[in-house]
C-alpha cells in the first residue's frame, strides 16, 4: 500500500445538477482526502490538451465540447492507493455497466456525460495533476 495522489474532476453535468456535495461525500467517506481544489470553466484549448490522449477516438470532438459546457471542479485526492480507489468509487465509464453504489451508476446519465473523471495510472496522474495545480496549491494535511 502506498499513499498516492490522483486527479479528480466533477464534470459539467454533475456540477449543473448540484451533485458536487454528494460526490465529494462519497470520496471522503472512503478515506480520500482533498488536498487541492478549484472550480474552473475549461476553454476548448484546455479540454483538447487535457484529453489529447483521446485525439484519435471518434468521440474526441464531442468530449471536448461537453467538457466546456459549464464549470467543473478539479481536485487532487490523496490516500492509500488513491488512483485505483478513486476509479473504484467512480465506477465504469459507461453508467449502464457501472456497479451499483458507484458515482457513475448513481449520477451519470450516459457514457459521455458520466459525472466524474479520475486519473487511471500514476503516469496519467503525473500529467493531470500539474495540468491544473502548482505544487503550492497542493496542501499538506496537518490535522
Ligand atoms: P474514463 O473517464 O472512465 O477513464 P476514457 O478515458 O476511456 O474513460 O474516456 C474519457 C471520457 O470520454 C469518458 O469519461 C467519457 O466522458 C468519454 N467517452 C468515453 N467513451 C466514450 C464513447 N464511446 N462515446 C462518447 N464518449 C465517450
Ligand atoms: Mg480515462
Amino acid at each position: 500500500m502506498t499513499v498516492q495522489q490522483t486527479l479528480s474532476i466533477i464534470k459539467p453535468d454533475a456540477v449543473g445538477k448540484n451533485n458536487i456535495g454528494d460526490i465529494i461525500a462519497r470520496l471522503e467517506k472512503k478515506g480520500l482526502n482533498i488536498v487541492a481544489a478549484k472550480m474552473l470553466h475549461l476553454s476548448k484549448e484546455q479540454a483538447e490538451q487535457f484529453y489529447a490522449v483521446h485525439k484519435e477516438r471518434p468521440f474526441y470532438g464531442e468530449l471536448v465540447q461537453f467538457m466546456t459546457t459549464g464549470p467543473v471542479l478539479a481536485m487532487v485526492l490523496e490516500g492509500e492507493d488513491a488512483i485505483l480507489q478513486n476509479r473504484e468509487i467512480m465506477g465504469a465509464t459507461n453508467p449502464s455497466e457501472a456497479a451499483p453504489g458507484t458515482i457513475r451508476a448513481d449520477f451519470a446519465s450516459s457514457i459521455e456525460e458520466n459525472a466524474v473523471h479520475g486519473s487511471d495510472s500514476p503516469e496519467t496522474a503525473g500529467f493531470e495533476i500539474p495540468f491544473f495545480f502548482t505544487q503550492e496549491e497542493i496542501l499538506k494535511r496537518t490535522r
